[in-house]
């Protein structure tokens, strides 16, 4: 991003809560291009007199938050097998998706990163591994959507291998080809990722699972990704059903399978991870490979309870997914950091997950598994201006605490977010683009893709 177009920018009267350092009660933060340049208490003494702004009176400043894992061409596939196991919702899933163009990638990823930015979120990544032949350029059409919306995006070129004739769980008709894969995510690297500071696009080699892709291709995978300095990514140890699939297959859990083809590493991070062992959990924190814990899924599939107290006790990173709106409808990211909380309290006790370790995992935790904890999830000078301001008055000032306003109940409505300097969403509405259309664009994706079923 340029900083040509970008005013600069001076929030005042804020709550602040930088994540990193103290919370800063009634303060300042002043953003010039696209970084934030002092962070502070009172008004900003260097603001200057041309600078926007912003009365942060009633709001609380949050870095913006980070979505470590999502589906988002699944906004066209809500509702689907709503009392299955995660194999069950898949095998349902799979005929549908396998008829995805890049018209309907482009209307679900519209109406999904809208809905994400409306929720408080400015980096996304987004998981997508199902690439139908002659269907159009998926990828691009994700791509496309992000830049319209205005979020920080990493993609992550996904891809499976293994169909039911081989011993996997999709059909055959929806796997490619590991040289196919292999070559195409290759170009998307070369085509679309940018390793800059303040990049708005960065790519990561991601295929889907351990029971819909072939060992050869996790292990040419990470050469393939190592070889370009991206990161890695895919979904393990979600279900019981995998673990058994991965004793029987390959006669070890998933973790420690992951493990042997060279998979635990700072630049890994990973979907669910609700099965682990004690080893595992060891194993993450010793490489530093991240975990995208996403509760919500994890409940509406009946998986489990990701072991994130045990994670964050040990020392690895610990980011929060929405992940895909065909397993977790309408989720909004800020609302993963109460259903983080809760789930871990009602299992562990209250003092499990803290409203302030919810919100690090949120953000801070986020960037982490990103590797761009230099640049964003906290509120500092010469960090990037990613930021969130909540409005806590109206039916949110009885609650004194604005972390607990923020963590504990409904998800208060955005005064303004902010990515890299320009304004995404502004007293509650999205000015990058019309929400009301992205609605539209997420319903007509819908209709596109259930109609050629016809
Ligand atoms: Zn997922």
């Amino acid at each position: 991003m340029t900083d040509r177009a970008l005013p600069r920018v001076v929030i005042e009267n804020a709550y602040i809560v930088p994540v990193a350092g103290p919370e800063i009660p009634a303060g300042h933060i002043l953003v010039e291009g696209d970084r934030i340049t002092a962070v502070g208490p009172g008004p900003a003494p260097a603001a200057p007199a041309e600078a926007v702004r912003v009365d942060g009176s009633g709001c609380l400043a949050t870095p913006g938050l980070v979505n470590a894992h999502h589906h988002l061409y699944q906004w066209a596939t809500q509702g689907l097998a709503p009392d299955g196991t995660l194999f069950e919702w898949l095998v349902a899933s799979y005929p549908l998706w396998a008829r995805m163009d890049a018209e309907v990638v482009n209307g679900a990823a519209t109406a999904g990163l809208a809905w994400l930015a409306a929720s408080g979120c400015t980096t996304t990544t987004d998981h997508h591994y199902i690439f139908p032949k002659g269907r159009g350029d998926l990828f691009d059409a994700e791509i496309e959507a992000a830049r319209e919306v205005g979020l920080r995006f990493h993609p992550c070129r996904g891809s499976m291998d293994r169909g039911r004739s081989h011993g996997g769980l999709p059909p055959d008709e929806i796997v490619e080809d590991i040289d196919e894969i292999l070559a195409a995510t290759e170009d998307a690297i070369g085509k679309y990722h940018d390793p800059s500071f303040g990049s708005m696009l960065r790519v990561a080699v991601a295929p889907c699972s351990p029971f819909s892709v072939s060992g050869a291709l996790m292990v040419r995978s990470a050469e393939l990704a190592r070889s370009h300095g991206v990161r890695l990514h895919t979904h393990i140890a979600e279900s019981r059903d995998e673990d058994e699939h991965c004793l029987e297959r390959f006669g070890v859990l998933p973790v420690e399978y992951l493990d042997r083809l060279g998979w635990l590493g700072p630049d890994v991070w990973l979907a669910h991870c609700v099965h682990l062992t004690d080893k595992d959990i060891r194993r993450f924190a010793e490489t530093g490979t991240g975990t995208a814990h996403c509760p919500s899924s994890n409940g509406r599939l009946g998986s489990g309870v990701a072991r994130v107290r045990d994670l964050l006790r040990a020392g690895a990173p610990v980011g929060l997914g929405v992940d895909g709106t065909a397993s977790s409808e309408m989720t909004t990211l800020a609302g993963e950091i109460r259903t983080a909380m809760l789930t871990q309290r009602a299992l562990h006790g209250p003092d499990a997950l803290t409203a302030r370790q919810a919100l690090e995992l949120a953000t801070l935790g986020g960037a982490r598994c990103l590797g761009r904890e230099a640049e964003i999830g906290t509120l500092e000078p010469g960090k990037l201006a990613d930021i969130a301001l909540w409005r806590l008055d109206g039916f949110f000032a009885a609650i004194d605490d604005p972390v607990v306003a923020l963590a504990y109940g409904a998800t208060p409505p955005l005064a303004r977010l902010m990515v890299g300097g320009r304004t995404v969403v502004e007293d509650g509405e999205l000015r990058t683009v019309s929400g009301a259309e992205a609605a539209r664009a997420g319903a007509a994706a819908h209709r596109r893709l259930t109609a050629a079923l016809t």
